[in-house]
């Protein structure tokens, strides 16, 4: 009995021990299975269940992440940039730019603008010319801004109009006119009759030196030197070689004598002439004029004005006048 109940003992002993290794395996793969899983979870991109894998694909997805961090930082700053410009500036076609002139003196706007009840606008010089009094619907005008307009011609970037000729000064539309007034790039008309060649005032020069080269009378300034005078003549084109200026000797015959005067070719900017001296000569007699030259870029038939030599019909024997002109004052 003792024997036969300890084998039944050894067998219950046995079948414990086969039970507990059963549930140890199992609990050692469900552990497998759940490691395996709780990997999948973390990653939570990982298509395989496979170990070695799963690093390769976390390795190209961490390549690829970096890829598109760096584009996206690239296409960040881009954005910054265009954002910046867009923020300070907005490239504008203005197909009508006289919409941004006076309609009544037709010259650039610059505030204040003013309008009246029914939206007409002026400028102030305008304001004071027309009394206060709208001349498209007669009522009063002169006392309501027109800040939006204002608004507009203070953002307005624009070249100067005088671009084609060098001028690479851009202003606000405010200041435009305020600048072409002063600008050194104002073109010139060639003052030889019949041409009509524009250009910058030194290309103006190489124009003459090329086109009119027998037409016109070199110099240096501060040198004496001649000019033949004719009856009927109307003007002498003078050509400055050391600075490439162009002058003109401006002559007429009037009923009280001849009258000569200078005037130089230039933008009109240019304020302050070059003094110049005119001399007519007589045996032993001489009248002379000492002056400064008018500067104008559009030269045409002279009309006697301002200062002038006067030279008495019966006194240009020796039919030329001596000219002298210098850079700078006298
Ligand atoms: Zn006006
Ligand atoms: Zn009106
Ligand atoms: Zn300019
Ligand atoms: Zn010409």
């Amino acid at each position: 009995m003792m024997l036969i109940a300890k084998g039944q003992d050894q067998d219950q002993v046995q079948a414990k021990v086969i039970v507990t290794v059963v549930v140890l395996c199992l609990g050692i793969v469900m552990l497998f299975f759940l490691l395996n899983y709780s990997n999948v979870v973390v990653s939570d991109e990982i298509m395989s269940y496979d170990g070695n894998n799963y690093l390769e694909v976390e390795e190209e997805d961490q390549e690829y992440e970096d890829e598109q961090e760096e584009e996206m930082e690239e296409q960040i700053g881009d954005e910054d940039d265009d954002q910046e410009e867009c923020s300070s500036s907005l490239p504008v076609i203005l197909t009508n730019p006289d919409v941004l002139d006076c309609p009544i003196c037709f010259v650039a706007l610059t505030a204040p603008v003013f309008q009246c009840n029914n939206g007409h606008i002026a400028c102030s010089n305008c304001c004071c010319k027309i009394r206060n009094v709208c001349p498209s619907c007669s009522l009063s005008i002169g006392s309501n801004r027109c800040r939006a307009i204002e608004n507009v011609l203070e953002s307005i970037e624009i070249s100067c109009k005088n671009i084609k000729y060098g001028c690479k000064k851009t202003t606000s539309y405010n200041k435009k006119h305020e600048h072409e007034l002063m600008c050194i790039h104002e073109p010139c008309s060639c003052p030889h009759l019949g041409c009509d060649f524009v250009a910058s005032s030194k290309q103006l020069y190489m124009h003459s030196y090329r086109a009119h080269t027998y037409s016109a009378i070199s110099f240096s300034y501060d040198s004496t030197f001649s000019v033949p005078v004719t009856n009927g003549m109307e003007y002498a084109v003078l050509r400055e070689s050391t600075d490439k200026t162009l002058f003109v000797l401006n002559y007429a015959v009037q009923s009280i004598g001849n009258v000569a005067s200078i005037t130089c070719i230039s933008p009109s900017s240019v304020k302050k002439g070059f003094s110049y001296e005119l001399v007519a000569q007589k045996r032993d007699s001489k009248i002379k004029l000492e002056s400064f030259t008018e500067c104008m870029p559009r030269w045409s038939k002279y009309v006697p004005h301002g200062e002038f030599l006067l030279v008495p019909s019966d006194f240009l024997e020796s039919q030329f006048l001596l000219v002298r002109i210098q850079k700078g004052a006298q």
